[in-house]
């Protein structure tokens, strides 16, 4: 029988969607479930694609299939069952076979799974994917980590599974170990970022404006149309159109307001804070997350401070032009702190991470593809955003142009009690950023007056103490 281009171990919503896509794109492929029902219901739902599915029931049947050196991809749930499953492959596989872990590895694991790989022989790729089970079936974006040889291997394949932006895959080579999976993991806390800005837009609109979903729902679809063109406000107006079928009701007004994580997003603020590399926005974003999980404390707060938002008055053409604009400058300062960050862990990790081509395989078929991001892919590849995307030319204007509508809506917000923690770390950021002069002279001498950690001078070089006398240090 004719061998299998490549293998896949886990049918689940990703491994099934992204095996069947593979067939679609001519290529044979060794499917292996854990449970084999799940198998067989693969092959029986493949329908035409059936004829380049191998079913296999056993890890030694699923090798035996594939053309070597084999490059087998692991599609399940992230964790302590990748590692058993790489322990069960180890078994059956020869020198050169590539194992591919495609699911939301943490970057560090990636990393400890690398070397152990290498030591035995075998090739080890982190691979992330995005673009949920529609991206997995038609074209996700796909970021590899792992050696040069090994992505050569499986290049055809991916690259020809991938989403494309006009014509160019969507699929890259990022760096060694855990690149792939680094990138992934910032994707997904830029993501985290980008959802919680539109929620906060979402709730001005709602509480301080008084819209119902709606109308809502139009203001986000008429946005999609200009600069905030993305999937995800793409997804938020079709949400907040959808009415619920058993009550009738808008769907979003049913769903309770407590948000689920899975991890990639506390990774993110983690290695942030490790690198040293402020992610604000990302962090902001999270914390959200945490604080509507504890529903019950908030509605008891509520009855001690009183909860509601004051309406916000004004022009209302304008009020919508305003929240247009500072999402998308908080939408730009937090892209600016996931490549920061970024760049922080290509330095600590030898990565040498190509930031055009990050931002050129997220145009298409991720969670967060946008318009914007081929402006990005522009200013990374004209070496004008080496230092921080908001120091490259175009992005300089559209930041002039954008950042008072973000100080309006924040001043607006807080003074409506409407929260918006990442457009207004967005905002703090920025302001941050651009203030040549800040307040950490101050900082400088409280340190030195209790702890004599000394300070630079603005008029000579050296560690220099402060005036403070005997009450100090201590
Ligand atoms: P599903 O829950 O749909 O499927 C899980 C798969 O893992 C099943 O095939 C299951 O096999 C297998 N599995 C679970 N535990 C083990 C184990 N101990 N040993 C062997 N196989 C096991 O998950 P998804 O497809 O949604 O997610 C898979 C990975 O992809 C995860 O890492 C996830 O984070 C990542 N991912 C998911 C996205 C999404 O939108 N869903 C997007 C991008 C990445 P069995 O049938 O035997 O239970």
């Amino acid at each position: 029988m004719e061998k299998a281009e490549i293998g896949l171990i886990g049918l689940g919503t990703m491994g099934s969607n992204l095996a069947l896509n593979i067939a679609e794109k001519g290529h044979r492929i060794a499917v292996f479930n854990r449970t084999a029902a799940r198998t067989d219901a693969f092959v029986e739902n493949a329908g035409a694609l059936r004829d380049r599915v191998v079913p296999c029931y056993s890890l030694e049947e699923l090798a035996a299939a594939i053309r070597p050196p084999r490059p087998i991809i692991i599609m399940v749930l992230a964790g302590k069952p990748v590692d058993e499953q790489i322990a069960a492959l180890r078994g059956v596989l020869s020198a050169n076979d590539i194992v591919i872990d495609a699911g939301n590895a943490n970057f560090r694991d990636t990393m400890r799974r690398f070397s152990e790989l290498a030591s035995s022989g075998l090739t080890f790729i982190g691979m992330g994917v995005s673009g949920g089970e529609e991206g997995a079936r038609h074209g996700p974006s796909i970021m590899v980590g792992g050696t040069e040889e090994s992505w050569k291997r499986v290049e055809k394949v991916l690259t020809a599974i991938s989403a494309k932006f006009k014509g160019e895959p969507c699929a890259a080579w990022l760096g060694t170990d855990g690149a792939g999976h680094f990138v992934k993991t910032i994707h997904n806390g830029i993501e985290y970022a980008d959802m919680q800005m539109i929620a906060e837009i979402y709730g001005i609109l709602r509480d301080g404006l008084g819209m119902g979903p709606k109308e809502i729902a139009e203001v986000f679809s008429q946005w999609n149309t200009g600069r905030l063109n993305s999937y995800l406000i793409e997804i938020t107006a079709k949400v907040l159109a959808a009415d619920d079928p058993k009550t009738g009701k808008p769907v979003v007004d049913i769903i309770l307001d407590r948000a689920g994580q899975k991890g990639t997003g506390k990774w993110s603020v983690i290695e942030a804070q490790q690198l040293g590399i402020p992610a604000t926005a990302i962090e902001a974003a999270v914390a959200a997350r945490v604080l509507s999980s504890i529903k019950d404390e908030r509605l008891a707060a509520e009855k001690a401070y009183g909860g509601g938002v004051s309406k916000i008055s004004g022009d209302r053409d304008a009020l919508l032009g305003d929240l247009e604009l500072a999402l998308f400058a908080g939408k730009i300062a937090a892209y600016a702190q996931g490549f920061a960050v970024m760049s922080g862990a290509s330095k600590e990790f030898n990565w040498n991470l190509p930031m055009p081509v990050i931002a050129k395989i997220w145009r298409a078929g991720c969670i967060i593809r946008s318009q914007l991001l081929d402006t990005m892919a522009e200013a990374f590849g004209a070496g004008g955003a080496a230092t921080n995307l908001l120091m490259a030319p175009a992005f300089v204007s559209l930041m002039q142009e954008a950042h008072p509508s973000l100080r309006r809506v924040v001043a607006s917000a807080a003074e409506a009690g409407s929260p918006v923690p990442a457009l207004s770390s967005a905002l703090a950021y920025f302001d941050s950023y651009r203030q040549g002069r800040g307040t950490s002279n101050l900082i400088q001498a409280q340190r030195d007056f209790f702890g004599a950690h000394g300070f630079e001078r603005i008029d000579g070089q050296g560690a220099f103490h402060g005036p403070w006398g005997s009450g100090a240090a201590g």
